[in-house]
């Protein structure tokens, strides 16, 4: 199982970096995980067809690209004449998403009409196949199985597991201290985890410090630590993710890097 970092940024992109997006790769099936702002152009960069896309809430830094991805999976159904590209079908892509999407898709793909190419108007009827999760459900993609953990955060938030029989990724998502990210986590190979924050958050958004996310690690015994979703760029700051992580959790952590590949 591989896992490509396509953006690793909380909020909106910064220092080159898109925001929050990952592609899972099992030779066999390729999920995306998340899908802010620049991860439709950070995913146009790697080939291959998407089995699955799956969004840990609605908040605009993990599901703004939605739109664009769409209308991206919709291309070989325009009609340009001559062009290669064209002419061709669509298979949708399933897209599980937070109960609420639907309505709030409905009303997204009525904006920037375009008269002349309706189907553009119609991507999350035409490129998804959308499916509004529960927590708790369990869903299979190829031969990846997937759970959803509700955590807490500011919008309703779960966090990710997948795993192909034989390696195991959790995912985050945005979420605050809670005993249920021992359990999203548990024994996983690679903890993907968001550190927003180097201290804890006193605001009731709902995000982790680093330490707190080691904290985490260690206790759901994984086997290596991915800290991600940062809220600066500053190298300083950034290594000093990596310090506070490595306080709490004596096992290999390393920091989320847009571009970069590795393997779980
Ligand atoms: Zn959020």
């Amino acid at each position: 199982m591989q896992l490509t970092v396509l953006g690793c940024r909380s909020g909106m992109p910064a220092g080159g970096s898109p925001s929050s997006g990952y592609l899972v790769d099992t030779g066999r099936t390729r999920l995306l995980l998340d899908c802010g702002p620049g991860i439709a152009t950070a995913l146009s960069a790697v080939d291959g067809p998407l089995d699955g896309v799956v969004i840990t809430h609605l908040h605009i830094d993990h599901c703004y690209d939605l739109l664009p991805l769409g209308k991206a999976l919709l291309k070989p159904m325009l009609r340009f004449p001559g062009a290669p590209e064209f002419g061709g079908e669509c298979a949708p892509v399933p897209l599980l998403v937070p109960a609420g999407a639907k309505e709030l898709f409905a009303r997204w793909s009525q904006l920037f009409p375009i008269a002349s190419m309706p189907v553009l108007n119609r991507a999350f009827e035409v490129a998804y196949d959308v499916r509004e999760y529960a927590p708790g459900e369990l869903f299979e993609f190829g031969d990846c199985a997937v759970e959803l953990h509700e955590l807490v955060h500011s919008a309703p938030n779960c966090g990710i597991r997948v795993t192909d029989g034989e390696r195991t990724l959790a995912y985050t998502g945005d979420t605050g201290m809670t005993d249920a990210l021992v359990k999203l986590a548990a024994h996983a190979d690679v903890f993907l985890c968001e550190a927003t924050l180097r201290a804890t958050d006193t605001t009731g958004h709902g995000h982790l410090s680093a330490a707190e996310a080691g904290r985490v690690a260690a206790e759901a015994a994984v086997g290596e630590l991915v800290l991600t979703h940062f809220a600066s760029t500053e190298p300083d700051w950034l290594h000093g993710l990596l310090t506070d992580a490595g306080s709490e959790f004596d096992g290999p952590i390393r920091l989320a890097e847009a571009g970069k590949t590795l393997t779980c």
